[in-house]
């Protein structure tokens, strides 16, 4: 053999693997390839005549709480985009009705958040979050996953908060099935879920939206509040507002391994999202973990912070 073969030969392989990192780096992180076909159906003025369908005084604020923080890649929760990372909140939501209130989304429980090594977890929102909780009126939730159903779980008054929650099947089957998050023993008998196709309102000016792919349980929020306000509160069909506005999904590291996302299904939900956004640029779209979108919110007064009367 002659010499000069082998560096030849070692650049080869280099470059072989080289090229399958970068094709690997690629799917992992940068891959967003949207379908060519198909849609999710995201009719607004559906919404807006189920919304009005229940008669009666709609919300005059909204409130939020931000439980906790986890700093993660930005590339993570939104394919393609920057490595620096963002500030992942999770949030409570509380409707202030002149009647009472309705929770959505109850933010993490202290065990999960600690397992899932969270960067700050506020005992002070939590616990607001709990005494919110114990006041209200109906509780509902954009899908089964800790850091949304975990505040519900966790409460200490549990079997009394049953009867005025409001999940569906899918929400009721799969959530607490992954440590250390549970239903305590006996606390599932005799809840029934909420079926029901496509949309439903469950108070004046508050519908659910059906909207399964990032679990199956999974739905969005509208809320109508009594000045004419329009809200569509996404949970994680888009955890974040460059879900929408860049019509990019979270990267495949997380949908194929971590949380497993119909990524098609996430995808077109994200298509219709962005063409609400631009059809009707007043909607309030909020993410599920958006500390930017939250903040800008909070200084709007389109949130409000704090849960109080
Ligand atoms: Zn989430």
């Amino acid at each position: 053999m002659r010499a000069g073969k082998w560096p030849a030969r070692l650049a080869k392989g280099l470059l072989a693997i080289v090229l399958i990192l970068a094709a690997a780096v690629y799917w992992l992180f940068y891959d967003n390839r949207l379908p060519p076909t198909g849609s999710f159906p995201l009719d607004i003025a559906a919404i807006r005549a189920e919304a009005a369908r229940i008669p009666g005084d709609k919300a005059r604020l909204i409130q939020v709480e931000t439980v906790s923080h986890s700093w993660k890649p930005g590339i993570a929760m939104v394919a393609g985009t920057g490595w620096a990372k963002i500030d992942l909140v999770r949030n409570s939501y509380r409707l202030v009705f002149p009647t009472g209130s309705i929770i959505i989304d109850t933010g993490f429980d202290p065990k999960t958040a600690a397992a899932d090594k969270v960067d700050r977890f506020d005992d002070a929102a939590y616990r607001r979050v709990q005494a919110a909780l114990d006041g209200a009126m109906r509780i509902v939730v954009t899908h089964e996953h800790a850091d949304h159903i975990g505040g519900l779980l966790a409460s200490p008054h549990l079997p009394r908060l049953l009867p005025h929650t409001i999940l569906n099947p899918e929400q009721f089957a799969e959530s607490g099935r992954s440590a250390p998050l549970a239903w305590p023993k006996g606390s599932r008998a005799g809840f029934r879920p909420l079926d029901y196709q496509g949309m439903i309102a469950i108070a004046p000016g508050v519908v659910l939206i059906r909207a399964p792919g990032h679990t199956p349980g999974s739905q969005m929020v509208y809320v109508q509040r009594a000045d004419g306000q329009e809200y569509l509160f996404m949970g994680d069909v888009a955890s974040e507002a460059d879900n929408v506005r860049l019509e990019r999904i979270r990267s495949r590291l997380v949908t194929d391994f971590m949380t497993h996302d119909d990524r098609r299904a996430v995808m077109l939900q994200t298509m219709a999202l962005h063409r609400l956004a631009a059809a009707e640029p007043r909607i309030a779209l909020v993410p599920g973990h958006d500390a930017v979108a939250t903040a800008a919110f909070e200084r709007s007064g389109l949130l409000v912070p704090g849960f109080r009367d």
